[in-house]
C-alpha cells in the first residue's frame, strides 16, 4: 500500500493499534467500532469487564453474550497482542497474499496485521435487525446509534455502568409567535448531532480555486477527485458556519394557542447542554426529484479549536411569557381530508365554513358540504371557531393569560411564580401580587402543572458549563456514492507524539486490518476530514 506521492504507508503496530478483518461489508462496524474504543470511557469499561466480567457470566455462550463479546473486543484491540505484522507462509503467497508486492524488488515487504475477527460479534449485534444482519454495506451513523441502544440496554440488564451517557446533549427549541410574542420552549435530549451542511455549487468560473478555500482545503479535494474519480464541485463549509445555520432562526407556521390562530413563528435551536463528546453526523444531502443524494461538500472541521459556546441556549428568560401549553396538548381538529378542503376552498369558500361543512355532514366529500354551505349561509355562527373538546376550555379557564403574567413578571417575579400565583387567585393581578408577598420562598416550580412536564425541571444528559470546547478525537470517512455502498474508513488522534520520535501518536487510520500513520500524505487526516460523515469530539477540560 502506497500513497500517491509514491511513499510507502508506514504500518503500526502495538495497543490501540489493531486492525479488524473485513468479513464483508463490515468496515461500516470496524469504523465505528474504532471510534469508540479511542474514547478512554469505554476503554475503561470493557478493559475491566474483560477482568471481571466472564466469572460472573451467566450466559451459557459467550457468542451470545454481548458484555463477553465486547469486553472481547476492547482486549483485542487495545492489548496490542494481536497488533503485530502477519508474515505470510510462502503457500499464502502463491494464493495471492494480502500484503502487496513490493514496488522495489530490493526493498523488504510492508507487512500488514491480520486483523481481528468479530463475526460472532456481527451476528449478534446485528441479530433480529433487517439490515445489520444481513451482509450489505450499512451507514455507519446508523449503526453507531445502534451500537450505543444495544450497549445501553445490555448495561442495563447486567445492572453495570453503561458508558454511553458522555454522548448525551440536549437541545432546546424555542418558539416564539410574531404576533402575541409569546414562547415556546421544548427540549429533547440527544447523543448525535445531525448536522445539515449548506450545499452550494462552485461557480464554473472559479472551480480551480474559490477564494474561500485554503491552500491545504484545495489541496484535499484535489486528492479527494483523484481518489475517488468525483468532482467536487460545491463550496467548502466552515463546521462552524454549519452550527451557525442549524442555530440561528427560522420563520414557521404555528397554531398559536393563545392567539388561537394560524401564525408566523420564529423558531430556533441551541443547545441547553453540551456533551462530553461530541458525535457530529455531518448531512450532505441534496434532494434530487425527492430522493435524498449524497453531495461531496467538503467541510472545513478545527481539530483542536472547535468552541461550542456561541450556540447555547438559556432557557425561558425574564419577561418572556410563555404559552399556555404545547401544540401537541392542545386540543386536536379532526382531521379534513385535504381533496374535499381544497376544493371546497377552491370555490371559493374560506376555510372554516369548509371544515364546517365537512364536521356537520360527517365528512362525506365535497358535494355534500357544498350543499349544506348553501343551506346554512346565512346561520350566525358560520365563521365562529370550530367547537373544540371540553378538556380544552377547562385548560384556558385556570391557565392565566399572558398578559397578566408579563403584568406580574413586570414588578420583578418569574414567569413560574406568576403563573402558580394568577392560578392560585384566579387570574387576578391585584390578588396575585399580594399571593406571592405573602409566600416570598415560594418559586413556583410545584404544582404548576403546564411546567411539571417542562425539560428545564428534569435533568439532562450533558453539562451546563462553559466555555464547551472541544478537539476532534476521531472521524469516520465514506467514500462512494451512497452511505449504503462504497468504504468506510477510521481515523483517530491518539495524543500527540512522543519527543523521542516514533511510536504512538498523531493521527492514525483504521483501514479495515490496516492500521498506518496518517499525519501525511494522500491518507493524512487534514485531507480525508473534510469529506468525514461521522465526528468525534472530545470535550477539552482546561
Ligand atoms: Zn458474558
Ligand atoms: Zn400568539
Amino acid at each position: 500500500m502506497t500513497g500517491a506521492d509514491g511513499k510507502e504507508l508506514e504500518p503500526l503496530f502495538g495497543p490501540g493499534l489493531t486492525g479488524m478483518k473485513n468479513l464483508g461489508n463490515s468496515c461500516y462496524m470496524a469504523s465505528s467500532l474504532q471510534s469508540v474504543f479511542s474514547l478512554p470511557v469505554f476503554q475503561d469499561r470493557y478493559l475491566t469487564s474483560f477482568v471481571i466480567h466472564p466469572p460472573t457470566c451467566t450466559n451459557p455462550s459467550p457468542a451470545t453474550c454481548f458484555e463477553c463479546q465486547m469486553s472481547k473486543i476492547a482486549d483485542g484491540l487495545l492489548s496490542g497482542r494481536y497488533a503485530v505484522p502477519h508474515v505470510p507462509e510462502p503457500s499464502d503467497a502463491l494464493a495471492g497474499s494480502d500484503t502487496e508486492a513490493p514496488a522495489d524488488g530490493d526493498k523488504p515487504r510492508v507487512h500488514f496485521q491480520e486483523g481481528i475477527r468479530l463475526a460472532m460479534f456481527k451476528a449478534l449485534v446485528g441479530k433480529d435487525h433487517a439490515e445489520f444482519s444481513t451482509m450489505r454495506q450499512q451507514d455507519a451513523g446508523e449503526f453507531l446509534q445502534h451500537l450505543l441502544e444495544y450497549i445501553r440496554r445490555a448495561s442495563k440488564s447486567l445492572a453495570v455502568d453503561e458508558p454511553t451517557g458522555i454522548f448525551g446533549f440536549a437541545v432546546e427549541e424555542r418558539l416564539e409567535c410574531s404576533q402575541c410574542h409569546g414562547v415556546r420552549y421544548k427540549t429533547q435530549n440527544e447523543e448525535l448531532l445531525s448536522l445539515p451542511v449548506p450545499v452550494r455549487k462552485r461557480e464554473a468560473m472559479d472551480i480551480e480555486a474559490t477564494p474561500s478555500e485554503t491552500s491545504a482545503g484545495a489541496e484535499a479535494r484535489t486528492t479527494y477527485e483523484q481518489d475517488t474519480n468525483r468532482k467536487v464541485d460545491y463550496q467548502p463549509v466552515q463546521l462552524n458556519d454549519c452550527l451557525s445555520n442549524l442555530t440561528s432562526p427560522t420563520e414557521t407556521e404555528y397554531k398559536c394557542p393563545a392567539c388561537d390562530a394560524k401564525v408566523t413563528a420564529i423558531k430556533s435551536t441551541r443547545f441547553s447542554t453540551f456533551p462530553d463528546v461530541l458525535l457530529v453526523n455531518a448531512a450532505r444531502f441534496q434532494l434530487d426529484g425527492w430522493v435524498p443524494r449524497k453531495v461531496d461538500v467538503p467541510v472545513i472541521v478545527p481539530f483542536t479549536d472547535l468552541d461550542m459556546s456561541p450556540f447555547v441556549g438559556n432557557g425561558l428568560q425574564q419577561g418572556e411569557n410563555e404559552l399556555p401549553a404545547d401544540e401537541e396538548d392542545a386540543p386536536t381538529e379532526p382531521q379534513f381530508d385535504a381533496d374535499a378542503m381544497n376544493q371546497l376552498t377552491g370555490m371559493g369558500f374560506p376555510e372554516i365554513r369548509a371544515k364546517r361543512a365537512l364536521l356537520a355532514t360527517g365528512h362525506n366529500g365535497a358535494e355534500v358540504a357544498m350543499n349544506w354551505l348553501f343551506e346554512h349561509m346565512e346561520d350566525p355562527d358560520i365563521d365562529d371557531p370550530l367547537p373544540v373538546a371540553t378538556s380544552s376550555s377547562a385548560s384556558s379557564a385556570t391557565e392565566p393569560s399572558p398578559d397578566a403574567i408579563s403584568t406580574v413578571c413586570e414588578m420583578g417575579f418569574t414567569p413560574a411564580q406568576a403563573r402558580k400565583a394568577l392560578r392560585e387567585t384566579g387570574d387576578s393581578i391585584e390578588r396575585a401580587v399580594e399571593w406571592l408577598f405573602s409566600h416570598p420562598d415560594d418559586d413556583g416550580s410545584d404544582s404548576a402543572p403546564a411546567a411539571a412536564g417542562r425539560g428545564a425541571e428534569k435533568k439532562l444528559p450533558g453539562s451546563k458549563d462553559l466555555p464547551a470546547r472541544y478537539r476532534l478525537k476521531a472521524f469516520i470517512s465514506h467514500k462512494g456514492p451512497s452511505v449504503h455502498s462504497g468504504h468506510y474508513v477510521a481515523h483517530v488522534w491518539t495524543g500527540q507524539a512522543d519527543s523521542s520520535g516514533g511510536g504512538k501518536g498523531g493521527w492514525v487510520l483504521f483501514n479495515d486490518e490496516k492500521v498506518v500513520r496518517a499525519d501525511e500524505g494522500e491518507q493524512a487526516a487534514e485531507r480525508l476530514s473534510p469529506f468525514a460523515y461521522v465526528y468525534v469530539f472530545e470535550r477539552m477540560r482546561e
